[in-house]
């Protein structure tokens, strides 16, 4: 857009058009994109960016060794006047979970109907996606028009498989270094649906429990199923170790709330006329800052040892490409410069102070704000919907567009001279 077709008062959030946001929502929903099978949209994604002649780039992402997957991030970065000015990412996933057979309609419709825009990951997290895209090609627009000046830089990261088991595509931007300039993040997933407590948008979601998956596995002695009392049950001792973790004490903290501990999977047993001589129990456990992975195994040894099974019982962290991926917890410091922008910027834009609030489970924001990982003060501000990773997803349109407005008016604040 030329200058003259903006008025001096309009700010640049104003300029956020709410037909072409939506109907670039509509375009990502109709790709379908579950995880490892992204290359179309990332392919969209990247050329929507370079028709706007806004200098996207690729980034590769390979993990040969557990899930044999190749995929690529798209990347592109606005810069700024100062190089000693922060830099501000913007991050959201092009992927989706795999499509869910439910659906009673075209899972790629993009159907608006109601204010809601229907699809397979429409608000987790295409909504998000199309927020920075817009928001990101409005920001550089104003700065070409002559009409905002930026100190610092804006870098937006399209990642791949968020969804999918380790979060690669994130991981990848962190390992390779491109995140080191980065000095805040917003993550515009669907935030209040699946916060800690009841809040709804506009909300400012500052941070996350992590998350450890473990095994247990349960050695007993088999015996004549007759004889029970020959041999070691280790899938009655595997029912007891998982009562007694279902009743674990674990830590809380005062912002994200109480760890919690899920028993999620049970396996054993053997032939037909034996008594079990092996059992294996899977362990969801979500953590609150303190509760590292060797806590959690300690906790875990510790009520095994208190039971005085006679099976024995080893526990195990799930196979990953590298012992740094992991969903560490998280606080983002309310008092930020990023948490005030986006504060200022709501208000501005809605009339009204967002809420704020924590997320009760993991993902790619975890990787950015883990103090062992990305360290980064990180915000998750996102269109909020229903029945994100199952059939009926839908996104509210109003909060996509409020969403895109308050990420431009916050980067302005944030990153202006
Ligand atoms: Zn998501």
């Amino acid at each position: 857009m030329a200058e003259s077709e903006h008025t001096a008062s309009e700010t640049v959030a104003q300029r956020v058009d709410a037909d072409d946001t939506l109907s670039l929502l509509q375009d990502l929903v109709r790709i379908p994109s579950p995880y490892f099978e992204e290359e179309e949209i990332v392919e969209f994604v990247h050329d929507w960016l370079d028709e706007a002649g806004l200098d996207p780039e690729y980034h590769r992402v390979e993990e040969p060794d557990i899930t044999g997957y190749e995929g690529r991030n798209v990347l592109a970065r606005l810069e700024g006047s100062d190089p000693d000015a922060p830099t501000l990412l913007l991050n959201a996933h092009v992927d989706t979970v795999k499509i869910v057979d439910a659906w009673e309609e075209d899972p790629f419709s993009g159907r608006i109907e109601d204010g809601k825009l229907y699809g397979q990951g429409a608000c987790d997290m295409k909504g998000g996606l199309a927020a920075v895209l817009v928001a990101f090609r409005i920001l550089a627009e104003a700065v070409d028009a002559g009409d905002l000046d930026l100190a610092g830089d804006l870098l937006l990261t399209a990642v791949v498989d968020e969804e999918g088991p380790y979060g690669l595509g994130t991981d990848r931007l962190l390992r390779d270094g491109l995140l080191d300039d980065v000095d805040a993040a917003v993550v515009t997933e669907p935030g209040p649906i699946l916060a800690q407590s009841d809040v709804s948008n506009p909300a400012l979601i500052l941070g996350a429990r992590g998350r450890f998956l473990y095994d247990m596995e349960i050695r007993g002695r088999a015996a004549h199923g007759s004889q029970p009392h020959k041999g070691i049950n280790a899938v009655v001792d595997a029912g007891r170790v998982a009562e007694t973790l279902d009743g674990l004490d674990v830590d809380s903290h005062e912002k994200l709330g109480d760890g919690s501990v899920c028993p999620i999977k049970v396996e054993g047993g053997s032939q037909t006329l034996s008594v079990p001589e092996r059992a294996r129990l899977m362990v969801d456990r979500h953590v609150v800052p303190g509760e590292s992975r060797e806590v959690v195994r300690e906790q875990a040894e510790a009520a095994v040892e208190a039971l005085d099974l006679d099976s024995e019982v080893a526990v195990g962290f799930r196979e990953s490409p590298d012992p740094g991926i992991k969903y560490g917890p998280y606080v983002t410091d309310p008092d930020h410069a990023l948490v005030g922008s986006l504060e200022g910027a709501t208000r501005r834009v809605t009339g009204v102070a967002p809420e704020t609030a924590y997320f009760a489970s993991v993902g790619d924001f975890n990787y950015l704000g883990d103090p062992d990982r990305g360290n980064l003060p990180t915000v998750i501000l996102g269109p909020d919907g229903e029945n994100i990773h199952s059939a009926g997803e839908f996104v509210y349109t109003d909060e996509v567009v409020e969403v895109t407005e308050i990420l431009v008016e916050a980067a302005a604040d944030l990153l202006g001279e």
